[in-house]
């Protein structure tokens, strides 16, 4: 499929039915497979023959949707994960173990933020956090003997602060290691990180991509570009015989292919966490209009930025699409055609209005999630970050007055009307 374009992709990718098969991706809602003879399995199991045996291991439903979402951001492999959080741990435990340390931006996650500064240090790995606007020497400084990797988010949630991934990238390469970068805000539709040179892509596809907040799921792309054997000391895991599975080199027996094999044979097995098939059918749908859906996005979400913009009610407002914003040049380099649906910004009164503006809102729901098709918002400080102080939000880099807004592809005038009427009612 890799000639077609993004669009044909997002619908054409992942599964090709033969003669007499279904039309649309069968969900195989089945644990297992069924083989001849026992010597047929065994072979499987040795990883001589490829077939499916295991739906922890692999699944055709899922598979096909794995298939598809590494054709649209250009990679060699991927594989799906029950979580964006699981698909992050993955993709970084993959090749960093105990004893190991990765360098990362500060502006990400909050739950990717914990997983680096707080879980995976209890796993012996630890991480230093730099700004996302570190430049070569401040980034270069974070590096150590032990760094196994780079970490950062293409567009930051809920800071939306836009990475230099050419530069994340030309550090991690001095250092012979690899950039993985979070792409979940921006989707492949409106930046593929390979192209600027990332090295792996990490997904929560239970925001855009499924679009519609039908399943909680993750995804990680590998692009086969990182030459493993060439920092044979720093990735043992791959260089180096993994006894497990019969004294396997993954990077000399799969070649391209090695991190992903070695990320489902060895942490899939031995950890879990797949998609059950019918999530992955439901990721598919969304797939498959995700190039209609991510337009309409950007539209609106500009749209309601420039008019929160020319509201006197509003002290600030993010949006790297907007001019004048912080992120704006990058955003022309990195996502020419738009960065995603979520605009941020304080209201005059700080966070007693915040609360008032929201509670008063009509048609954007209060909720948890973001990035789907219905306009949904969020104040951190009083629900995602509620445990921190005022001082401890500054310090994460999340405004206590910040709103989250996620703009749906609702018709804009409507969304516009529905902040206005909030805004009236909260500030009377
Ligand atoms: C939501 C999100 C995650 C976590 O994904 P889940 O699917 O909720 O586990 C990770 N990274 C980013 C950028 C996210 O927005």
């Amino acid at each position: 499929m890799s000639n077609y374009k993004i669009e044909t992709k997002c619908i054409q990718s992942g599964y090709t039915p033969k003669k007499g098969e279904p039309r649309v991706l069968p969900i195989y809602q089945s644990t297992t497979f069924k083989y001849d003879t026992s010597d047929q399995m065994g072979r499987l199991f040795d990883l001589e023959d490829t077939g499916y045996f295991y739906t922890r291991l692999q699944n055709p439903t899922n598979d096909a949707v794995a298939a598809k979402i590494c054709d649209l951001e250009g990679g060699v492999g991927a594989m799906l994960t029950s979580s964006g959080q699981a698909a992050n741990f993955y993709a970084m435990f993959n090749i960093c173990e105990a004893g190991g340390h990765i360098v990362a931006s500060s502006a990400i996650y909050g739950g990717t933020y914990n997983l680096l500064g707080t879980t995976m240090k209890k796993l012996g790995i630890d991480c230093t956090f730099v700004s996302p606007e570190a430049d070569e020497a401040e980034l270069q400084a974070a590096i150590r003997p032990n760094t196994k990797l780079i970490f950062g988010e293409t567009i930051s949630n809920p800071t939306l602060e836009v990475l230099d991934i050419e530069l994340f990238a030309r550090v991690a390469h001095k250092n012979g290691i690899p950039l993985v970068v979070d792409n979940t805000f921006a989707t492949p539709i409106n930046c593929r990180p390979f192209e600027f040179g990332a090295d792996i892509v990490v997904h929560s596809t239970t925001k855009y991509m499924d679009g519609h907040a039908t399943q909680v799921g993750g995804c990680i792309v590998d692009s086969g570009n990182f030459d493993w054997m060439a920092h044979k000391d720093k990735f043992p895991g791959l260089t180096t015989k993994d006894e497990s599975y019969h004294g396997i080199i993954y990077a000399e027996k799969f070649g391209k292919m090695a991190y992903i094999t070695k990320c489902t044979t060895q942490l899939m097995r031995d950890l879990g966490s797949i998609p059950s098939p019918n999530n992955c059918f439901l990721l598919n749908l969304g797939l498959e209009t995700l190039h209609l859906r991510m337009p309409r996005h950007c539209a609106n979400a500009l749209a309601v930025a420039k008019y929160l913009k020319n509201n006197e009610k509003v002290e600030w407002v993010n949006y790297p699409d907007l001019e004048g914003d912080k992120y704006h040049d990058r955003q022309l380099k990195y996502l020419p055609n738009g960065s995603c649906g979520v605009v941020t910004f304080g209201l005059k009164g700080g966070r007693d209005v915040a609360i008032k503006f929201m509670d008063n809102l009509k048609l954007a729901a209060i909720v948890t999630h973001v990035a789907d098709s219905r306009t949904s918002v969020l104040h951190p400080a009083s629900h995602t970050h509620r445990q921190l102080t005022d001082e401890q939000l500054k310090a994460a880099g999340v405004n206590p007055d910040l709103i989250r807004f996620s703009v749906g592809t609702e018709n804009v005038e409507d969304i516009i009307a529905d902040i206005e009427q909030a805004l009236k009612a909260a500030t009377v």
